[in-house]
């Protein structure tokens, strides 16, 4: 069977940022299973997966336009803290993360990450940690099997490395 929309892929891998330092990594615990052709895994991985099959080894690099995106400044916001609820002011700190619309278009959500707080100012970011940088991804295809009903239903993977419930 090949990698292909509604396959399940489980898969190991390993995410290096260009200067080689791990950023995340399924080794030495379960591996990854993920709906392929839904859009769960970075675009330019999705599709360098397509027709894989079991054993291949995949070595890429993904652009950040097919990752996770590049800097964009109207994300990085400087808001008041009135601007927050106020059992979420008492909250604030960096690190803490929270949806709310986009700047550039209020149809779409973006997660924001507080990154400081300065006075009566939150300053917050809605770009991604990892914006602007080339993925190194090495993966390990472990296994691949066609979708249940409910799992395309559901939009995501049943059972182990998946959803429980
Ligand atoms: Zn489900």
């Amino acid at each position: 069977m090949k990698i292909s929309t509604d396959t399940v892929v489980t898969m190991h891998y390993t995410l290096r940022n260009p200067e080689g330092e791990i950023l995340d990594s399924s080794r030495g615990s379960d591996p990854l299973a993920y709906l392929h052709g839904h859009s769960q895994i970075v675009a330019g991985l999705e599709r360098a997966l397509n027709d894989r099959v079991v054993g291949d080894k995949v070595d890429i690099v993904v652009s950040p336009e097919d990752g996770y995106g590049t800097h964009d400044e109207n994300l990085d916001l400087a808001l008041p803290i009135s601007a927050f609820p106020p059992e979420m002011q008492k909250e604030l700190e960096p690190g803490v993360q929270f949806v709310a619309e986009h700047p550039d278009d209020d149809e779409q959500m973006a997660m924001y990450t507080v990154l400081s707080l300065d006075g009566d100012r939150v300053l917050v970011t809605g770009n991604h940690p990892l914006a602007d940088v080339p993925l190194h991804f090495d993966v390990e295809i472990v296994e691949i099997r066609a979708a249940t009903e409910e799992e395309l239903d559901h939009g995501h993977v049943h059972g182990p490395g998946g959803h429980a419930h």
